[in-house]
């Protein structure tokens, strides 16, 4: 088959490589209809995750028809159409007991396009396959799936479940990449006060306010007020930038919630001298995708719309193309990119 192989830092090419095939009793393998590029994959490509090694398939995200499955599997047969989760699930382990995925202790968490070949691929292994996929109702997009493999769960489940989003709330979200801004349609569900977007690029400010952001601006005059008013009850910090982290600190109000989407590459500052005596609370957190279910009949019933966050569309021959528009994403306008099998 074809597929997007790392081969260290800065350096990836659209390879042949070899059919995956069943390794473990848990496992089904899945022909990729549609699959996407992550922020973390701009990680790897950086060389930020050492952990992934040289020869790897890449990507995390699909939607796709079943067309194999190991002597284990019993919820899933051949032509089944399902969402990869990005997280793998063993389904036994404490942690997965838990509904923490993404901790699983068992072999699953965050492990396809990481330790093991990923979904940027014509098919791929997906291990514990019953805990590891969702079937997917025939009427719902392609590109409006592929979101529910990790977009739309990490911006719930990190953001605004653990920032305690709640009705009458003023919520800001720093960073409006395509997960900040799941964040901000998300959070409109809970009937917010008002929800502000604050990101640098003019692109993404206006995409902000197609998701519903009530306002969106460049850290100004709505965040100065912020930080010398009474602040905002929950701020959501999805730029992955350390300034971006800073700025939730001094915007949230004294009581209020810290959510971390972003994942940082470089050590972001705790400023404890000003915070200890807000109240304050921060949460961090790696997606699980156990609202996998939840998100996916908000969608099926019309109630949470998401189809703007996906920009660009590429046959998935040429995921060089869709790495290149969406590494440019604040000035080419990219969001999500999806990748689809012609
Ligand atoms: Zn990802
Ligand atoms: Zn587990």
């Amino acid at each position: 088959m074809r597929a997007l192989v790392y081969h260290g830092p800065g350096r990836i090419s659209w390879d042949t490589v070899t059919d995956p095939a069943i390794e473990d009793p848990a496992d089904a393998v899945v022909r990729v209809g549609a699959t996407t590029v992550c922020g973390t994959d701009l990680h790897i490509l950086r060389g930020d995750l050492p952990e992934v090694k040289a020869g790897t398939v890449l990507g995390h995200e699909a939607v796709g028809e079943v067309v194999e499955v190991g002597r284990d599997v019993h919820h899933l047969r051949p032509g089944n159409q399902v969402i990869v989760s990005s997280v793998s699930a063993c389904g036994h382990c404490r942690p997965c007991h838990d509904r923490m995925f993404g901790q699983c202790r068992g072999g699953g968490g965050w492990v396809l396009g990481n330790l093991i070949d990923g979904t940027q691929a014509e098919f791929v292994r997906v291990p514990f396959a019953d805990h590891s996929t969702h079937r997917l109702p025939p009427a719902l997009p392609l590109d409006d799936a592929v979101l529910l493999a990790e977009v739309l769960p990490t911006a719930y489940e990190v953001g605004v479940r653990n920032g305690e989003v709640g009705p009458g709330d003023t919520v800001v979200v720093v960073g409006a990449g395509p997960v900040g801004l799941a964040t901000v349609a998300i959070a409109r569900l809970y009937s917010p006060r008002r929800v502000i977007a604050v990101d640098l690029s003019a692109a993404r400010l206006e995409a902000a306010v197609r998701m519903g952001a009530d306002a969106a601006e460049v850290p100004g005059r709505m965040i100065a007020e912020l930080y010398d008013g009474p602040g905002a009850d929950v701020v959501v910090e999805a730029s992955g930038e350390p300034e971006g982290f800073v700025l939730c600190t001094r915007a949230v109000r004294a009581g209020g919630h810290i959510a971390v989407i972003g994942t940082p590459g470089r050590p972001a500052t705790l400023h404890l001298e000003s915070l200890w005596r807000k109240n304050v609370t921060i949460s961090t957190g790696q997606v699980d995708t156990s609202s996998t279910p939840w998100l996916l009949g908000l969608l099926r019933f019309g109630r949470l719309r998401v189809s703007p966050l996906v920009t660009h569309t590429f046959g998935l021959d040429r995921v060089l193309d869709a790495y290149e528009v969406f590494s440019h994403g604040a000035t080419s306008g990219a969001l999500k990119v999806a990748l689809r099998r012609e």
